[in-house]
């Protein structure tokens, strides 16, 4: 039930350029299902589901995650993506039920999130959490990741996203790619890549043909231009949660919180919607075990 999609990790020019890929229809279709998102919210997810997969390539161990969230005063509001080392990838969006007046609006979700920030949160095994913050500049989320790798990491980056939906919002593609310039990387190259990028029609339109990533990157992004692939990574829409770490989460509210629930409760996890049931008995040896 849930389907894999993959990230493409390759290289361009003898390492001057890094170019990752991902392919990430089912992820995409599995969040828009679990949430019952509007198209709107479908478009926002997808992109942020999408980049995610895509920015999660530097993590090098399982336990090691990756969050990117946007938060507005707008309708919208924003979204949160998680993802850890091992490609589980999980989200809720803030608004999943906006409806636009305009259908046309429906694939713009910046117009709906101007102004908002933009955060990145990466945690480590054993390092310092990191965490980076941007105001949004377009709100499609392409400029606003390329903005952020810029200003916060001081790597020349485009990135591409591109999902499709049909008028029901099932996700018929969704994808995208990111080329990052490395250090002493050859100009003249860049100027080849940004042309190659110009000229190459939307990837989720491409996906829908029926083309895959390593024959759009071969076709149109990596134009000319000599590349190699190096590996590829297996993503997927999973959540992590479970009856104990509801549990354990609800052990740290403290007795007198607790006791105030002693007839029981059903909270729901916000990332796949599965509702667990606490009953009397069960608050009770929460509290006994405090
Ligand atoms: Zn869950």
């Amino acid at each position: 039930m849930n389907k894999t999609d993959t990230i493409y990790r390759s290289t361009a020019m003898n390492d001057q350029f890094r170019v990752i890929a991902a392919d990430t229809t089912n992820t995409c279709q599995r969040a828009r299902d679990l949430h019952d998102l509007s198209p709107i919210s479908t478009i926002l997810m997808g992109r942020l589901i999408t980049a995610i997969a895509m920015m999660s390539t530097e993590l090098k161990d399982t336990n090691s995650e990756l969050s990117l969230r946007i938060d507005s005063d707008q309708p919208l509001r924003g979204a949160l993506t998680i993802i850890n080392g091992s490609g589980d990838i999980k989200g809720y969006a803030f608004e999943p039920k906006l409806l636009i007046d305009e259908p046309k609006d429906n694939f713009l979700p910046g117009k709906f999130l101007l102004p908002g920030t933009l955060s990145i949160i990466k945690s480590y095994q054993s390092r310092r959490p990191y965490s980076g913050h941007i105001e949004l500049i377009s709100g499609d989320l392409a400029e606003d990741i390329a903005y952020y790798y810029q200003q916060s990491e001081q790597i020349p980056t485009a990135v591409n996203l591109g999902i499709l939906i049909d008028p029901q919002a099932r996700v018929r593609a969704a994808g995208g790619f990111m080329i990052q310039q490395m250090p002493g990387a050859d100009l003249n190259l860049a100027d080849r890549i940004v042309s190659n990028l110009n000229a190459t029609p939307n990837v989720s339109d491409l996906m829908d043909m029926g083309m895959d990533i390593p024959a759009i990157l071969d076709r149109f992004v990596l134009k000319d231009v000599e590349w190699k692939m190096l590996d590829t990574k297996e993503v997927r829409y999973k959540c992590n949660c479970s009856k104990e770490r509801f549990a354990a989460a609800m052990r740290l509210l403290g007795r007198a919180e607790l006791e105030s629930m002693n007839e029981g409760i059903s909270p729901v996890c916000h990332y796949c919607s599965t509702s667990y049931v606490f009953s009397q008995q069960d608050i009770a040896s929460i509290i006994e075990s405090l």
